[in-house]
């Protein structure tokens, strides 16, 4: 693909996306899309190999290089593509890819990237959240298999996934973070059962995982047996940099930028915002977005020209987290008594929307670490604070 100029390719990826890309596609990541529209554009990006642009085309990548891939991810951004993403491509794929057995790989990757099996992540325990090295659940060897009895909580996804990343205790006598392994096993199955959770905005999409007896294959561990913390620490860098630097958090999926909503509430006197504190509120979150956006490219561009080494995926998810929450208090403080709504007459659907999506992003201080347990890894490992 390197022999193809950037330019060349981004005119290749502008008539494929003309071809490919149906027109009521082109809103961005949104829920309830027409579904038979999107399955058909899956397809089209699996025939590329674009929904994992980078990885190898034995694993049914697109084989893209770096720059190539950002070519392709900056049109698809440019026409409001929806992302297919999941657990698979953003944080197990990249992980295998790395520590993966040569059979792992070839079992797993091309599932991965024809978007064919769901993937849920088992890692958060109720006493094991931000001390996750303390969970409990158990899995215990016995001929070709392990056997597995412990529960999960927050585990997104959980009831509609295929296959689950788990972190499981494979030694109970060594210190905690020595006795972890990370393993690949199937939710469906005798013992294994799913019972979801309703958060703050009236979504269902976690639930408890409940392990009775469950069956992992022990070829199926990934690493070391008792290796696992290595394992895990490294995926949960993929998931910290999946958000970590992206422009606009959630006004990327809305139906409307977070400027054009803000004026449309507010309204515009003389070409300005009419309300002049609202005005600078909204200048300074657009100005946090940009020097994020930024500060996460010069960030990933000294990573690989390899001046530091230092694990920035904590930093970008931390300001992520609370950029997206400032940009939903603006919505909310546009809105005014428009943003009580939870449903029924008196509310525009573009009201409920923003009002649900404010109590959305208060879990994005949560997900993948809290906001403290981001501050602590950053005094650790960006700024090197002895502890
Ligand atoms: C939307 C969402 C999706 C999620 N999806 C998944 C998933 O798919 N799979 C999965 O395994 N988990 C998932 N989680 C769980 C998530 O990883 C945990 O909620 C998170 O790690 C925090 O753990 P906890 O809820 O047990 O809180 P706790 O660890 O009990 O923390 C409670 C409070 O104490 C603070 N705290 C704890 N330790 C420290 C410390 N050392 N220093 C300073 N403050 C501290 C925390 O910051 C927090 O404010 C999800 C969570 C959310 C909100």
């Amino acid at each position: 693909m390197s022999s193809t100029s950037i330019e060349e390719f981004r005119q290749e990826v502008r008539s494929w996306l003309e071809k490919n890309l149906p027109q009521e596609l082109r809103v961005g990541s949104r829920k309830g899309l027409p579904k038979d529209s999107l399955r058909k554009w899956t397809e089209a990006l699996v025939s590329r190999g674009w929904i994992t642009p980078e990885w190898p085309t034995e694993y049914g990548g697109g084989g893209l290089d770096r720059k190539h891939a950002a070519a392709l991810k900056a049109e698809l951004k440019a026409i409001r593509a929806p992302m297919i993403t999941s657990f698979g491509t953003m944080m197990l794929g990249p992980t295998l890819l790395e520590f993966g057995t040569d059979e792992q790989k070839q079992e797993f990757l091309p599932q991965i990237s024809r978007h064919e099996v769901v993937w849920c992540q088992g890692y958060s325990e109720p006493g094991a959240g931000s001390d996750l090295a303390s969970l409990q659940t158990r899995a215990v060897r016995d001929g070709d298999d392990y056997v597995i009895t412990g529960q999960k909580i927050w585990t997104t996804g959980a009831d509609k996934a295929d296959w689950i990343f788990c972190l499981v205790r494979t030694d109970l006598a060594a210190p905690k973070h020595e006795g972890i392994s990370f393993i690949l096993f199937p939710m469906h199955q005798p013992g294994v059962e799913v019972s979801p959770l309703t958060l703050i905005d009236g979504s269902a999409d976690f639930s408890q995982v409940f392990f009775d007896g469950a069956r992992a294959q022990a070829k199926h561990v990934v690493g070391p047996v008792n290796g696992g913390w290595t394992i895990a620490k490294r995926l949960l860098q993929h998931e910290r940099t999946t958000d970590g630097g992206s422009e606009g958090g959630i006004t990327g999926a809305m139906k409307e930028t977070l400027a054009d909503f803000v004026k449309r509430e507010v309204g515009v006197e003389n070409g300005v915002l009419a309300d002049p504190q609202l005005r600078q509120r909204l200048a300074q979150q657009e100005i946090e977005a940009k020097a994020l956006k930024l500060t996460m490219r010069r960030a990933r561009e000294e990573a690989r020209a390899g001046q530091t080494a230092r694990d920035i995926g904590s930093l970008g998810k931390y300001r992520w987290a609370n950029m997206v929450q400032g940009e939903q208090n603006l919505a909310m403080l546009a809105l005014g008594t428009q943003g009580l709504g939870w449903s029924g007459p008196g509310f525009e659907d573009t009201h409920l929307e923003r009002t649900r999506a404010w109590l959305t992003t208060r879990a994005d201080s949560i997900w993948g670490g809290t906001n403290e347990v981001q501050l602590n890894v950053i005094a650790k490992r960006v700024l090197e604070i002895p502890e």
